[in-house]
This record gives C-alpha cells, structure tokens and sequence, in this order.
C-alpha cells in the first residue's frame, strides 16, 4: 500500500535474498536417520504462495513410509528413553543453537514456502522455535522437580501431526518437550509447508541426534491418518483443525493411545472505554492481521465498549491504511500471501457471507500483486453474534467487530463460542483485568497486549480450542507416564 496512507512516505523496497537456502527438487523422507525414497513411490507438490511458482516435489508418505518410520522410533526409543536426562539435553541444546547459526536460511525458507513476512519468520518463528529447545532442554534432567514426589518415565514413540501456520514453531513446541522427557517422535508436517520440517531434519542429523528418535513423514491428511492409526504409537499429539481433531478423537476412542489436541479459536478481543486507544489499536492489528490471520488465537472479534466505538474505528482504519502488503521477502512487508488457494477460497467465502448477513465491508485501499494469493486487510462492523464471520473460524486477515456495553455483557459475548483458545482485554485498571481474567473461558488471557508467546508460559485451550497444555512445565505433562498412573 506505499503511498496510500496518510504519511505518503517515499518507498524503497529491501527484499531479502534467497540464495541462502538451498531447495533440492526432489525432497524424501527421513527415517532413521537418512533421507529415503517413499515406499509409497508418490509425489507431491508445494508452492510459493506469493508467486504459485512451484518449489519443490516432497514424497506423499504411505502406510508402509508410516510403519517404516514408527518402526525406527521405536528401535530408537530403547536406548533413547534410557539416556540419564542430562545427555539429552545436550543434544537439545545443540538443535537449539544450530537453529540460531542457521536462522537467516530457515527464515527465507519458511517465507518461501508459507508466504508469512519475512519480519516475522525472522523476528518470532525462528527465534522461537530455538527458545522452546533452548527451554525444553533445562528440563531434561530436572524432571524429579517438575512433578514433585513423583517419577516421571517417557510414554514411548509420539506421533505428532502439525499445520501450516507456524511449520517450524509448531514442529519446535512438539519436538523439544517429547525429547527432553525421554521419548522418540514421528512428525507430520502440513502439506502446504513441509520444507523447514526437512530442513531441521538436517540439523537434527548434524547434531548427531541418535537415527530414529526424530523421523519425519510428509504428505497429506492420509498420511496422518495412517499415524494417528498406526497400533504401536503410544502418544499423539495434534495441532490442526477443529474437525480433523473430532475425527482422531473418534479414531482413537477405545484405545489406550494418549492425545493431546490443539484446535481452532475464535477470541474475543475487548476494548474497554478507559483503555489507551493508540496502544489498544496497535494490539488489535497484531492481534488479527500477524500471519494473515492464520493464528489459532488470532483476536478475531473485536468487542468495543460503545463510548469508544467510533474513534477507535476511526483510528484503526487510519492504521489499516499503513500497512504494506506485498512480496514477503520484502523487510518491510506488514502482511504477505495466503497460505493456499484453497485458504483463499475459505476466506473470500465467509467474507461474503458476513457482507450477504448484514456486515458491513471496510478495506483499506491497496494493490494486489497480479500473482499468488492475496487478501486485503479487512474489517466487518455491524456484526452481530449470530451471524457467520462471528462464529466460524476465518484463519485470515478479517476483523469482526461487536459493540458491549458493561463488563457482564463484553464477559457473556467473549464466551458465546464453542472456542476457548484465548481472549484480550484492554483497560487501565487492573481490578478490571483481573475480574475479566477470572471470566473468561479461555486458555490465555493478555492484557493490554496480544499475541506475546514464551516457551516457559503454557498455552493451550478450552471446550473445541482441544486440551492439553504446550509451552512451559505444563508442557512436559503430556509426555510422561507419572509412577503410579496405570494408563496405558
Ligand atoms: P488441518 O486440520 O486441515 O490439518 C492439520 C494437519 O493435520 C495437517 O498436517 C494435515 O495433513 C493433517 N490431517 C488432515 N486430516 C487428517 C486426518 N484425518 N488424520 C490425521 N491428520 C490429518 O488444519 P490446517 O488447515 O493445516 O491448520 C489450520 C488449523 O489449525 C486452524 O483451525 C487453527 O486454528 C489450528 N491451529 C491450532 C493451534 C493451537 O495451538 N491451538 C495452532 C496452530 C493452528
């Protein structure tokens, strides 16, 4: 959008180069420690989605790439699960740092392939996937602390099924808590990014990691299909979709298979009179335009208490008109591509819903590039809670805004959805944070900001956002087996 906005700044693009990463044309499998062919013998495509150029074919991993894969993380699992706590946290310290020596290639690579700003591949994905191994690898041999009084052993070999949104991060948040705690990992990643997953297998090869604790299968919903049904995994854990999570539930009922599940949200975002609007403006556009909005806990209802309803529109569509859209690569780039056609396609869908429901449209002026998939920064008003685009999850760059007019009623319309993943408030007082804090049915609450994530805080949801914890001590509970519990 240069030279839309109000300040008509003078622009000169600074596009990060990409001869730092290095795309084989053809990208297999890892298990055991080496990059094999697919048994399965087929091929997918990913794209660029900013340019839809091809990058790379990946294999489709079948049933018999799962079961060779679930066979070397267990084989791996023997001598792994009995290493003394401390000689695995070496081994997480040495992917931790090798991420660091290596974030500029991960970045570019992860832009490439997800379409998310450079900025921010290199300024939070990046950086926070080293942290979570960094934080999980002080862990390893402290284990006894943790769960205080009692033994805590490995559970065994973990499938691990993640999306698109955050490919690397997600993959970091999976990994590092099951290796600290002594198990071995199947990974799955999206089949819209699976570069970076094959990317860090490299580093987990470089730093030595034992053949077969982390294996890696691509491919697409039938592939983690095949995992989540594979009899000799002992944990799963998911990070997708509201309906692919019902659907492994449901595959798993009856079986002594442990589960985590982190699904969809739809947070509620809530301004009160007395906030400090500016700041209140600048956590609204993080909260639902970072990532396009493809974040599980993007704060994709607005609730604005009615006195300041107009001017904080007012100043949030002066600062939608600032942002830039455009190529990813570029350092200054606010909001890159869609991550799919098919995200594409979602996202127009429901936005023309909300408008067909009586929402009304806002979009800032902007031009699109005439290649990939692209979204304009959007705001419905006038929305209502029955209407779609308040209900469903859009994952893309759409705000839907509510009025309130008292607490009780900010709290009752916040909870009026089958999510429970997070929620935002912003206040000067802190009597009001806290008494919504203790309302709101929500796995994370922030205050006066949004969106912040650390390794050592836990973070996970309610009601159909899934259960179980990830990130901090809580995310070492879904991968041990405590004395004394005779689950599985
Ligand atoms: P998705 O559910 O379509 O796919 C997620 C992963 O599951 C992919 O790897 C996919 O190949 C695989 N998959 C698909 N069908 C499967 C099946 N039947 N069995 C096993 N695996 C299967 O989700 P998506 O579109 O990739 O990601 C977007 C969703 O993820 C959003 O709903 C978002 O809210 C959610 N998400 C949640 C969190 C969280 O922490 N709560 C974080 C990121 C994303």
């Amino acid at each position: 959008m240069a030279g839309d906005g109000p300040f008509k700044l003078d622009y000169a693009p600074s596009r990060e180069g990409t001869d730092i990463v290095t795309i084989e044309p053809r990208n297999r499998l890892f298990i055991g420690g080496e990059l094999v062919e697919p048994r399965s013998g087929r091929w997918l495509t990913t794209l660029n989605p900013a340019t839809e150029e091809l990058l790379a074919e990946f294999a489709d991993g079948g049933a018999d790439d799962v079961d060779a894969a679930v066979a070397a993380a267990r084989r791996a699992y023997g001598s792994w699960h009995r290493r003394p706590g401390r000689e695995r946290a070496k081994f997480l310290y040495r992917i931790a740092r090798q991420l660091q020596e290596r974030a500029r290639e991960f970045a570019v690579l992860e832009t490439m392939d997800g379409g998310k700003p450079i900025k921010e591949s290199r300024d939070v994905d990046i950086p926070l996937a080293a942290a979570h191994f960094f934080y999980y690898a002080g862990w390893a041999d402290k284990l006894d602390y943790a769960f205080a009084g009692r033994r805590a052993a490995p559970i065994g070999v973990a499938a691990q099924i993640i999306p698109w949104n955050f490919p690397l991060l997600m993959a970091a948040w999976k990994i590092a808590p099951a290796l600290a705690t002594g198990n071995t990992v199947v990974l799955k990643p999206a089949e819209t990014t699976p570069l970076s997953a094959l990317l860090l297998a490299e580093v987990l090869a470089e730093a030595d990691l034992p053949p077969g604790v982390v294996n890696v299968v691509t491919g697409g919903p039938a592939t983690g299909a095949a995992l989540v049904g594979h009899p000799d995994v002992d944990k799963v854990a998911f990070t997708g979709s509201t309906e692919v999570g019902k659907q492994i539930q449901r595959a798993l009922a009856g079986r002594p298979t442990r589960l985590t599940l982190e699904l969809g949200g739809k947070a509620a975002n809530i301004v009160f009179d007395d906030a400090a609007l500016d700041q209140a403006v600048e956590g609204v556009v993080n909260g639902i335009y970072f990532n396009q909005g493809h974040v599980c806990c993007a704060g994709s209802r607005l609730l604005v208490q009615e006195p300041v309803l107009d001017e904080l529109l007012d100043k949030l569509k002066a600062r939608l008109s600032t942002l830039r859209l455009g190529d990813p690569l570029d350092k200054n780039t606010d909001i890159g591509a869609i991550n799919s056609r098919a995200q594409l396609d979602k996202i127009t869908e429901l936005v023309a819903a909300g408008v067909e429901e009586g929402g009304q449209l806002y979009q800032p002026a902007c031009t699109l590039p005439e290649r990939g998939y692209w979204f304009r920064p959007t705001v419905l008003t006038g929305v209502t809670q029955s209407h779609r685009v308040a209900r469903e999850e859009i994952f893309g760059p759409v705000l839907s805004v509510l009025s309130f007019r008292t607490a009780e009623e900010a709290v009752a319309k916040a909870n009026n959805t089958p999510y429970g993943l997070s929620a935002g408030v912003w206040t000067e007082k802190g009597s009001k944070i806290l008494w919504m804090a203790a309302r709101l049915k929500a796995g994370v609450v922030w205050a006066n900001t949004f969106n912040r994530f650390d390794p050592a805080s836990p973070f996970g949801g309610y009601k159909e956002s899934g259960f179980g914890r990830e990130g901090g001590v809580h995310g070492l509970a879904p991968y041990v087996r405590l004395e004394g519990d005779n689950r599985g």
